[in-house]
């Protein structure tokens, strides 16, 4: 038999499936000149889509915030995801998904007339001895102010706020940014949801307003908290008392949940990941395989 070429990288781009190097968006597309898109990143797991449910559903409702049509339907809209995995032969990685406004003639005034919007999708394969490092050893973060939107409940393109602060705490040697609002109070990571256990041993993770983002993961690790009868609460905690936690982690539909280790250089508990954290972790593995498309 002969051996199949290394697949090279296909993206989406509005209705047709193409190399990436020749993949692109119009000159005027509202999503390159304005941020004005939405997006959702699934995590692949053994070649199926892992919680697709519920990031169609935020999708749903970012696109609808910032009045963008749904550029197909739901069940369309699946067939293409997996295609794009297919077609890339992801088995555990990522898919990415962005749909814009479109394109039109460069004006802030947005057009009262919905035009049709740019999809796009691309996916690719994560390093997985790098997620279990992770995993085992757990991860710095370091706090940095929050300097984003203040609709951050919309998942936009508009990440560069995020992605500076990012840059920023890998320059130091941590892995993520935990944002932290005028109040003095952690908001979330830079691409994920921050998380601490208590004094009392209740997992703590920021309520849901304008200020996070509606995490798909924080969701299902709410759901795993309860299957294991752990006691969680929603509010908003400060770096003083995460590092000051038992344990702490962070979660997003690539990590999924990662122990955070040390956070402003201190170590969190005794610096090494937590044991709740480790439970969490697996009942979350466990909920999530039972619902892959
Ligand atoms: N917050 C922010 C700002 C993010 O970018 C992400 C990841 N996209 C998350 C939280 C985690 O969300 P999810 O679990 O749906 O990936």
């Amino acid at each position: 038999l002969k051996r199949l070429p290394p697949p090279g990288r296909i993206a989406y781009v509005d209705g047709l499936y193409v190399r990436h190097g020749e993949a692109g968006v119009h000159v005027e597309d509202r999503g390159l000149q304005f941020g004005d898109s939405v997006y959702e990143v699934c995590r692949v797991e053994g070649g199926c889509l892992c919680d697709l449910d519920e990031h169609l559903g935020r999708l749903e409702r970012s696109l609808g915030e910032v009045a963008i049509p749904m550029p197909m339907s739901r069940s369309v809209l699946t067939v293409v995801m997996n295609e794009v995995v297919r077609r890339n032969r992801v088995c555990n990685g990522l898919i990415y998904l962005q749909v814009t406004r479109g394109a039109m003639r460069r004006d802030f005034q947005i057009p009262g007339r919905p035009r049709r919007p740019t999809l796009i999708l691309t996916a690719h394969e994560l390093d997985q001895a790098a997620i279990a490092r992770r995993h085992a050893e757990g991860v710095k973060v370091v706090t940095l102010s929050d300097e984003r939107w203040a609709r951050c409940d919309i998942k936009t393109t508009q990440l560069l706020a995020g992605s500076i602060a990012k840059t920023k705490v890998r320059e130091q040697g941590a892995f993520e940014a935990w944002l932290v609002d005028r109040d003095g109070f952690v908001t979330e990571g830079a691409s994920s949801n921050a998380w601490i256990v208590d004094a009392s041993g209740r997992i703590v993770t920021r309520h849901l307003n304008h200020a996070i983002l509606p995490g798909v993961t924080r969701r299902v690790v709410l759901e795993a908290a309860a299957a294991l009868n752990m006691a969680t609460v929603e509010r908003k905690f400060t770096p003083g008392e995460a590092v000051a936690a038992s344990e702490a982690f962070m979660t997003s539909s690539t990590g999924p949940v990662i122990p955070v280790v040390d956070i402003d250089g201190k170590s969190v508990g005794n610096g090494r990941p937590g044991r709740i954290t480790g439970l969490i972790a697996e009942k979350y593995s466990e909920l999530s395989r039972n619902r892959l498309k």
